[in-house]
């Protein structure tokens, strides 16, 4: 047992190499239940497919539980191979799969070669530093998992500090926001609060709160985000933001729009704040 969560592993040992070939193997069956959010919640682990990915992953140093690699390309790719030893050093179990096993946890045909079971780590917003004139991202009750995973992405893209989720929201650790994350949930600190929370934690908060909002009156491209730290608040995809973070914000902006959509994406909107308000700091010839 881990932080009194459920073991995953009960039939491996810590820092073993194992081969496994049946979709059935009490392992596998596990791992794969990984791709519901309950048995995600219960054991406090999460999916990461793709050997870069896990590489990364490896690299910022999050736990990795178990790594499953394919067995057919193990012999001829080095850095498949250098992971799973970091793996077995790191005191976690590799398992040699076959492709079978491998398409059956990532749910998908011709699966990479590489599925990592890491350890979820979320920040508490409260330790999240914005400095002189960071940028934080700050979404209300985001459901749709390919919107979050492209929103943290474009998060470490601009440079954004961290990502702040609002209310009952999708998890940022579903198969489906991780991969349209590319990788961007192991750089990202992200923090979940419920909105009394961040309404508290607002509350004592200096720098411009600028929220999204259809019936805004100021142009996004108005306020001078530079000039102090930021939160971008963005509203959920059916009703937009609360009234109540609404109410909690100095600015209500608003994004011009022609035609006859009656708004934009959620993380369109959102990677047009970031990069707005991350413009004086980004440029072609420094990374930010
Ligand atoms: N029906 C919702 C409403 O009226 O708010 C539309 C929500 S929109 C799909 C999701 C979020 O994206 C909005 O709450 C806002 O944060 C942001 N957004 C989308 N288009 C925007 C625009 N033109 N200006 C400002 N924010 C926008």
């Amino acid at each position: 047992m881990n932080d009194g969560r459920k073991d995953l592993r009960p039939l491996a040992a810590p820092g073993r190499v194992k081969e496994v070939t049946s979709v059935s193997n009490p392992i596998v069956k596990n791992i794969r239940n990984l791709a519901m959010r309950k048995t995600r919640e219960e054991t406090g682990l999460f999916l990461a497919e793709g050997l870069k990915l896990v590489i990364d992953a490896l690299d910022s140093g999050w736990k990795i539980d178990t790594l499953i690699v394919s067995r057919n390309q193990l012999p001829d790719n080095a850095l498949l191979s250098r992971a799973a030893a970091r793996t077995v050093a790191a005191g976690a179990d590799v398992l040699e799969a076959s492709d079978k096993v491998l398409s059956a946890i990532a749910r998908r045909d011709n699966p990479q070669a590489a599925i990592g079971v890491f350890r979820q780590t979320l920040s508490d917003l409260s330790r999240i530093e914005l400095g002189a004139d960071g940028v934080l991202v700050a979404l209300d009750r985001v459901r749709d998992p390919g919107n979050l995973g492209t929103i943290l992405r474009t998060a470490d893209a601009a440079g954004a500090k961290g990502v702040v989720l609002i209310g009952e929201t999708v998890d940022p650790f579903s198969l489906e926001a991780v991969r349209a994350t590319m990788g961007s949930i192991f750089s990202v600190p992200v923090a979940r609060v419920s909105e009394k929370a961040f309404l508290q934690w607002r509350a004592g908060f200096k720098g411009l709160v600028a929220g999204t909002h259809m019936s805004g009156t100021v142009d996004y491209r108005t306020p001078d985000y530079a000039a102090r730290p930021t939160v971008l608040l963005m509203g959920n995809e059916q009703s937009g933001l609360s009234d109540a973070l609404a109410g909690a914000c100095d600015t209500l902006v608003r994004i011009p729009q022609v035609g006859r959509a009656d708004s934009l994406n959620l993380a369109i909107a959102t990677g047009l704040m970031i990069f707005e308000a991350r413009r004086a700091r980004l440029s072609l010839d420094a990374k930010a």
